[in-house]
Parts: structure tokens; sequence; C-alpha cells
């Protein structure tokens, strides 16, 4: 008799007859894959080309009943399940090696309604997919600064790009989600029904449940912004990123501008001489007003003495596509972040420091710049509590040669470890490596215990554990704090 080996949630390795496979294939739309499938290949790749993990099978779900059978599935057999959505995130948990993986990628339509400024969105659908959809209109939400990013998992973990600071984070924009939870069950979260799994969700990442839809509130932005790039010769950091730092404190809310520490791109504006040699750059996005946009950021092209700029009215859509070049999927990565209240001098040495020491081409800083509507939030109102972050510096290590895996992984590690003193110890789960699951107490803070409570409400057996893992509270533990009513956030201003 044939069988399939597979890993189940203790990691024992266990054995599905084929006849379990073959009456649980008809039941996904999209198919069932298994290693001896075309297609079984292409499907398991992610983002970071260090994760090469083999599922025993791969479910191609294209609606609710794929996933709630493919969820049911993996209950049943205590099998280990990953949920990929766009398979963008650094620790590669949508490929579980030896289980069942549930992919999403099928499902990714977008649906504008331009009238009630409101969006549904599938959980394989990529940033990209979405910024086009609600540009028709010239709309949008907060989403990351990389099309390729898929709306789920960011959504999920909270999500922050050139939006937030006017319009909050991606999961303030979120109206409801439709969640299929380890039961099986299909339940609709919002202020309204299922709160306290809507509340679980906005930060919580997967670990509730497989998200098969999400509702998202609109604004009005583009088509065109003030947008692009200052570049600065190295030489010139301290001076530039300190007058930056100065000039984010009482930057308006539309303008949000992030600085970039790594070795220049052939960017047609910038003298050849200047290809491959480190630079500091000014990343400038203005989504009000074009004219007010070019007004706003006039000062930033004073920090020092630019060697070359890109400013102007930009399309927005075009706008979040603009790093795509330097984060294409394949290469490897290995990232580390801090989040900051500010940033001190001597914090901004360390970052200027580090970036002097490049390990490769494709290494880089980015210091996050955020506040403004995100911090309007209480930490409490959502599962993503680091609502005091005003920076994150992320540290992209990112080369191609496996040779370089331990090398540039210790640069990496390096600088978070330097910069440590400065920063609040908090974390972004849709920043941390696999090897950092010890962080994610720390990255939900005070909401933790909540947290736990939830999981043990939607998941006790935590069965979504391929994730930054909350793990269920124990049974019988009550929480010491009574749960807060879901709080209503402040509508963002237009
Ligand atoms: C190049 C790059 C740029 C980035 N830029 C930004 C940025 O500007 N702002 C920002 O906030 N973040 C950014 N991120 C981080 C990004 O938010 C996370 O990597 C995010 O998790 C990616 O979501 P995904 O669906 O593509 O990933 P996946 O790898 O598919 O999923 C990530 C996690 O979420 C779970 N998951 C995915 N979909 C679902 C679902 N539908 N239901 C339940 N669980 C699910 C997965 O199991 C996995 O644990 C960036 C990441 C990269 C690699």
């Amino acid at each position: 008799m044939r069988t399939l080996t597979y890993l189940t949630l203790d990691k024992d390795v266990l054995q599905l007859r084929q006849t379990e496979v073959d009456a649980f294939a008809p039941s996904i739309s999209g198919g069932l894959l298994t290693a001896a499938d075309c297609g079984y290949d292409e499907a398991r790749k992610v983002w970071n080309g260090t994760v090469d993990r083999r599922p025993a099978l791969i479910a191609r779900c294209l609606n609710n009943a794929d996933v709630r059978s493919a969820v049911r599935f993996a209950s049943a057999h205590r099998m280990l399940v990953s949920v990929r959505g766009g398979g963008h995130h650094i620790a590669g948990n949508a490929v579980a090696e030896g289980g069942l993986m549930i992919d999403l990628s099928g499902m990714r339509t977008v649906s504008v309604d331009a009238g009630t400024r409101t969006a549904h969105v599938g959980p394989g659908a990529l940033l990209g997919d979405f910024d086009r959809a609600a540009q028709a209109y010239a709309l949008a939400t907060p989403l990351g600064i990389n099309s390729t990013t898929g709306v789920a998992g960011l959504t999920l973990g909270g999500g922050f790009g050139w939006l937030t600071r006017r319009y909050g984070m991606t999961i303030d924009n979120l109206l409801a989600a439709t969640v299929v939870t380890a039961d099986g069950e299909v339940r609709v979260a919002s202020e309204n029904s299922d709160p306290d799994l809507f509340w679980a969700v906005r930060g919580g990442g997967g670990n509730f449940g497989v998200a098969t839809s999400f509702e998202f509130r609109l604004h009005p932005v583009g088509p065109e912004i003030y947008a692009g790039l200052i570049v600065y010769p190295f030489a010139q950091a301290q001076r530039v990123l300190r007058a930056w730092r100065d000039f984010t404190n009482d930057a308006p809310n539309e303008l949000s501008v992030w600085g970039l520490l790594r070795k220049a791109p052939p960017l047609p504006f910038l003298p050849a001489s200047l290809h491959g040699t480190a630079v500091v750059v000014l990343v400038v996005a203005y989504s009000g007003d074009v004219a007010a946009g070019q007004y706003a950021a006039a000062p930033l092209l004073k920090f020092g003495k630019p060697v070359g700029s890109a400013l102007g009215p930009t399309l927005y859509a075009a706008f979040q596509s603009a790093f795509d070049p330097l984060l294409t999927p394949g290469g490897r990565n290995y990232w580390k972040s801090n989040n900051f209240r500010s940033l001190t001098d001597s914090a901004l040495d360390v970052v200027i420091e580090s970036a002097a020491q490049l390990p490769g081409p494709e290494c880089e800083i980015f210091l996050v710049q955020l506040g403004a509507a995100m911090a309007r939030v209480d930490s409490s109102a959502t599962a993503y509590v680091a609502r005091d972050t005003n920076y994150i510096m992320n540290v992209h290590g990112r080369w191609s040669n496996p040779c370089d895996d331990d090398r540039i992984r210790a640069w990496a590690r390096q600088v978070f470890r330097n910069a440590a003193p400065y920063a609040t110890g908090s974390g972004y789960v849709n920043f941390l490596t696999d090897d950092e699951s010890e962080r994610v107490v720390a990255s939900y803070g005070i909401n933790y215990p909540r947290l736990q409570m939830a999981k043990r409400q939607f998941d006790p057996d935590n069965l979504f554990r391929m994730n930054l893992n909350i793990k269920p509270a124990a049974p019988g533990a009550v929480q010491r704090s009574p749960i807060r009513a879901p709080t209503t956030l402040p509508e963002p201003a237009e």
C-alpha cells in the first residue's frame, strides 16, 4: 500500500495512506500537490532564497470551503500546517517541512467600492494588486513599500508604509476579516462580530486561523504624490541623519521620510563614479497636495550637499513599487530590526558605523519614520502594541552566494546588538527571523496575556504554530486584568 510521510505538530514522522490523500484531494479546488507533481517546486518557493522546505502536501485553496477542508484534514491528522499568503516573510513560515501547506496564492482578487471607499481583498493578493485596483479610483490604504509583499501577512502582523503617519497602520484601516479557525468554522471578525478575534488578528499574525478575506477602509490618495530620493555621500552621513532626525520631529503627517544607507545602485541620476560606493539616501513621500509636498520636502535638500536627487510628482502606484528592483524574490536574506522611541546622536552613530562596514552590495540599513496617526491609537486597542515606535531600524542582510551566509548574518546580528541599548526592546513580528522566537513575548508586551487567552479560545491545540508563535494560555488560566472591550479606533483625518 502506498503511503506519504508527513510530520505531526509534535514533529513525529507518520504515514498517510494514499487512500486518505485521494479522499482529501477533490475537496481542494485548486488541486493538491505532492513532491511528484508538476508545479510543486514552484509552489513551495518563497521570497527568501535561504528557505528551501519540502511540504508533504500543498493544498491550493481557492475558497473558504477549500480552506475549511484543509484545516480539518490537518487537524484530524495532527499534521504540521503552514499558511502561505504572499510568501514574503523573512522567516519562511509559509512553508512547513513535511507538513501541509495551505497555499492561498490563487485567492488574489481585489474588489473596490469607490462609493463606500472600501475594498475586499483576497488572502493571496499582493500589495501591487491592491494598489492598482484602488488607484483606479485614486484611493489607497496604508500598505508596505514593496509591491510583491502579501496583503495577508502584512496586515495580520500590523503593516506600515508611506501612508501610515497620515492614516495609521494597515490594521487601523481593517474593517473586517473572514477567518477559518482551528475548529474549521468560518468566522467574520469585526468590531461587532467576534470582536476578540478581530482584536487578535490586528497584529497577532497567523496565530488565530486562516484569514480568507479582508475588508479595508480606503482614503483619497494620488494618483500623483510628491516623492523620490535625495542622495548624499556617506561622508556627510552624520550631519544628514541628525538633521533628518530633527526634521522628523515636526514633519506634517502627510510626509514620510525614511533613511537608507547602502551602496549606491546604478541610478541614472547619480554620477557613475558613485555607483557601488556607500551613500545616505532620504526617501521622501508626501501623500497630500503635490505643491504642498514640494514645499514640505524642500529643507531635506539642504542637509548637506546632495550628489543627486530625483524628486517630483510621481504616480503613487509607481512609487509603491520603486524599491522592487532592490528587493527581488529569491535572494538570500537575513534581517534584524530594532524599534526606537527616539534616535539619539549615539544611536545614529551606531547606524553610521555599521553602514561603514556593509558586507555586500545588496546589504542595507533602513531607518523607518513612523509616529503621527499610528501613535494616536492606544497600545491595547489592537494586538499590535508598539505604538510608541517612532523609528524602526531594519538591517537587511542580503546576498546571493551561500558561502556568505555566516559572514552577512554575523554583520546583521552585530548591528542589532550594537543598537539594542538605544532601542525599546519591542519588535515587529513581520520583521522577526526564524531564530527570534524569544522576541515574541516582548514584541507583544502588555498585550501578550490577552493574546494567549485568545489563542486558547480559537486555537487551543496550537494548530497554527508556523508563525511567530503565541502559546495558548494554560487551561484554567485567567487573565489577571480584565479583557478590555474593543476600542473604537479614532477615524484618521482625511
Ligand atoms: C522585501 C520586503 C519588504 C517589506 N516591507 C514591509 C513594509 O514596508 N511594511 C511592513 O509592514 N512590512 C514589510 N515587510 C514585512 C511583511 O509585512 C511580512 O513579511 C509579511 O508577513 C508578508 O506577508 P506575506 O503574506 O507575503 O507572507 P507569508 O510568508 O505568506 O506569511 C507571513 C506569515 O503570515 C501567515 N499568513 C499569511 N497569510 C495568512 C492568512 N491568510 N491567514 C493566516 N496566516 C497567514 C503565514 O503563515 C506566515 O506565518 C516586508 C517584507 C519584505 C520581505
